[in-house]
């Protein structure tokens, strides 16, 4: 088997809330509390979970866009998590990220050129001939005509944008991609092309990805993984077919039964989350879904679940849950 791409353990992320004249910390936000998995190559790591689970933040904390507060992150065997910025660069180059609105990660002064050929500028690589010819070769590549090159990011549709993101994150031949929510800012005719395009670079530059979004039927499509995270804590992961046909943990249960589904036969009976996710900033004891879970006892509010594996052999399926049997 393989060596992991990318190897996560008990990675956390917390904010400090400043308030008052002084600015002093006045509490914390825990956005990731010891969040562990495994990548190998090729594969599609789905995140989700409801908006405030933590899966934004750990597709920037892994990217090192945040600091981590705690945990490692061995990318090609080297744990990237304390290592400074110099050291960082050549880890930076094999690694892209893809954000959710095109336009906002564009600047609007720079020219579709500018904005594709920055990382090459920025880790300097090839001449100013090297970067035209490479950004006329990735315009092709996502879809779009070279004369796309020399005119701004407004004159595109959301679709159009977001393939010169892509293209941007292609320019330094990345390993892994992490993409936040590609799709969700544009309209629903056109998230099905762009879902289409990413699946095909993937085979051809034989990429590896970390895909986070709230629309798990995207997720299903594309995803050869998924990890399900609430409250900054990974609930489920096991292979997207396992986890769709038998989600084990009561989250998991929640989400897949409140998602449209046009095949009858695939349809659940759907459960009602109760109430709101809580606070990160004041997270529940114990398992940390027990103020919404329908099945929630007195241990739940005591004991954190691991993250253990239940599965019967085979691919691993891993639930946090105090009542899943193995
Ligand atoms: Fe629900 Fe308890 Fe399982 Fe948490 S550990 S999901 S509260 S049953």
């Amino acid at each position: 088997m393989s060596a992991p791409l990318l190897t996560v353990s008990g990675l956390k992320k917390h904010f400090p809330v400043k308030g008052g004249l002084l600015r002093r910390v006045t509490g914390w936000v825990y956005a990731l509390n010891g969040v562990s998995f495994t990548l190998k190559e090729g594969d599609t790591l789905g995140l989700v979970g409801e908006s405030g689970c933590g899966k934004s933040t750990l597709g920037r904390t892994l990217m090192r866009l945040y600091e981590p507060t705690e945990g490692s992150i061995v990318f090609q065997g080297r744990d990237i998590a304390k290592l400074s910025n110099k050291e960082l660069m050549p880890y930076r180059r094999e690694m892209a990220m893809v954000f959710q609105d095109p336009y906002a990660s564009l600047n609007p002064r720079m020219t579709v050129s500018d904005v594709v050929s920055a990382p090459m500028r920025a880790h300097g690589v090839g001449s100013a001939q090297d970067r035209r010819d490479r950004v006329a070769e990735l315009l092709e590549v996502v879809g779009l005509r070279a004369q796309a090159a020399t005119r701004y990011p407004h004159e595109f549709s959301g679709g159009q944008r977001q393939r010169v993101g892509i293209a941007r994150a292609l320019v330094l031949q990345p390993k892994l991609v992490i993409a936040d929510e590609p799709v969700s800012a544009l309209d629903v005719s056109i998230r099905a092309q762009v879902v289409n395009l990413m699946m095909r670079l993937k085979e051809r530059f034989r990429l590896t990805y970390v895909f986070i979004a709230h629309d798990l039927s995207i997720v299903e499509y594309i995803s050869t993984h998924v990890a399900v995270m609430y409250l900054g804590h990974v609930m489920e992961k096991a292979s997207s077919k396992d986890l769709y046909a038998n989600p084990r943990h009561p989250y998991t249960q929640a989400l897949i039964s409140a998602n449209p589904v046009p095949d009858p036969a695939r349809r659940r009976e759907k459960q009602v989350l109760k109430g709101e996710i809580p606070s990160p900033m004041a997270p529940p004891a114990g398992c940390v879904f027990n103020t919404r879970c329908p099945l929630a006892e007195e241990r739940c509010r005591a004991e954190v679940p691991v993250l253990r594996d239940v599965s019967k052999g085979g691919d691993e399926h891993l639930v946090a849950c105090h009542l899943v049997k193995e």
